[in-house]
């Protein structure tokens, strides 16, 4: 069943649509060609493979900034296309594209540099770092680059009267007739699952919380198999709550260097400030270290933000305490999928919602 499910995962790779969907994203595509000529140092010379090259756009950018070789690893139909690409730009002697999947590759040698797109809505959807993940230890010579190097997963929770307000309130009078039995399963199916759109900043009632950092040179797969954590918000506003929303970013920086979100965490105003103001350029300011960044208050991506919607709003008034904790863990029925546990509570009342994002 998991081979079919594989298949059924690659053949959607298969169309061009959604490559055209993510080239054509160029906060994605223009930041993974900086982060490859902000490395060309260590890219120049060096051996690069690229994890799902699709149409071979990140394995070419690194052939152009002087790899002497990249091994362009796609499983899904489209390499066929990436071979024929690579071939019109005469790369093949650089280039060698690999219609297969990575954890069946076999190669002669290890390489330098892995640079992969492998995220998903909420990050971690399609469960894809975790064929990075073997790909580095199977692959990467010690001391070698990953690009990106960190992702850090965010939740905040949301306000959005209007997307409310069209989904279920539309249900109270429609052309004149009172449809509100209507009510519960209007509910149930505008909010039973994740959905996926994009917000503004406004939408935001507080701080982002940290979900999840990862250091994409030491995590493991075990470690994604479940991640719990426990949050805390005060809302900013007198509104109504209606979800969270999460989203998130991943950095291109060296194996040495520490990640600059791991210590200027969302604990306190004034550093949040910072991340809440990130300049539209996608340079970190301070240490110019290259992010790529789906958070609301950032020019859209494909990715947009993932809204888990409460059936009932909460009424929140100012400083009023949201707080509670979230399970993001691999589902049983397609391990591509990602249940979300919820748990909120405010005041004396508590909530648990459950979901998958399929
Ligand atoms: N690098 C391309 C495509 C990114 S989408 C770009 O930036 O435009 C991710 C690609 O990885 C998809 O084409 C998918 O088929 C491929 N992929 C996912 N898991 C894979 C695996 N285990 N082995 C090989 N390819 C994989």
């Amino acid at each position: 069943k998991w081979e079919e499910l594989d298949a059924a995962y690659f053949h959607s790779y298969s169309h061009l649509g959604i490559h055209e969907e993510m080239i054509k994203d160029h906060v994605r595509t223009e930041t993974y060609r900086a982060a490859i000529q902000q490395h060309q140092n260590s890219i120049s010379g060096k051996v690069v493979m690229d994890v799902g090259c699709g149409t071979g756009i990140l394995s070419i950018f690194c052939a152009l900034a002087g790899a002497r070789k990249v091994y362009a690893v796609e499983a899904s139909e489209i390499a066929v296309q990436a071979n024929e690409v690579v071939k019109a730009n005469n790369l093949s002697e650089k280039v060698i594209v690999l219609h297969e999947k990575i954890e069946n590759v076999t190669i002669e040698e290890k390489v330098d540099v892995i640079i992969s797109e492998w995220m998903g809505y909420m990050l971690l959807y399609e469960s894809m770092l975790s064929s990075v993940i073997l790909a580095r230890d199977r692959w990467l010579k010690p001391g070698g680059l990953i690009l990106p190097s960190h992702a850090t997963l965010y939740m905040a929770p949301v306000t959005h009267s209007e997307r409310y307000h069209e989904s279920i309130d539309f249900w109270r009078n429609v052309y004149g007739i009172d449809m509100s039995v209507i009510l519960p399963l209007a509910k149930q199916c505008a909010f039973e699952e994740p959905s996926i759109e994009t917000i503004s900043a406004e939408n935001i009632l507080s701080w982002p919380f940290v979900v999840k950092g990862i250091d994409c040179y030491t995590v493991t797969a075990q470690e994604l198999e479940s991640i719990t954590t426990r949050y805390r918000f005060a809302s900013m506003l007198r509104a109504p709550l209606h979800g969270f929303a999460f989203w998130f970013d991943v950095e291109f920086s060296d194996p040495a260097t520490f990640p600059t979100h791991f210590n200027s965490f969302i604990t306190s105003g004034s550093s949040t400030s910072t991340h809440l103001s990130t300049q539209r350029t996608n340079l970190a300011n301070s240490n110019k270290k290259l992010l790529l960044s789906t958070a609301p208050e950032e020019e859209p991506t494909h990715w947009q933000q993932a809204i888990i919607y409460f059936y009932e709003p909460i009424e929140m008034t100012q400083d009023q305490i949201i707080e509670g904790s979230i399970t993001l863990s691999r589902s049983m029925e397609n391990p591509r999928f990602l249940n979300i546990h919820l748990e909120y509570s405010s005041g004396c009342r508590s909530f648990v919602k459950e979901s998958i994002l399929r």
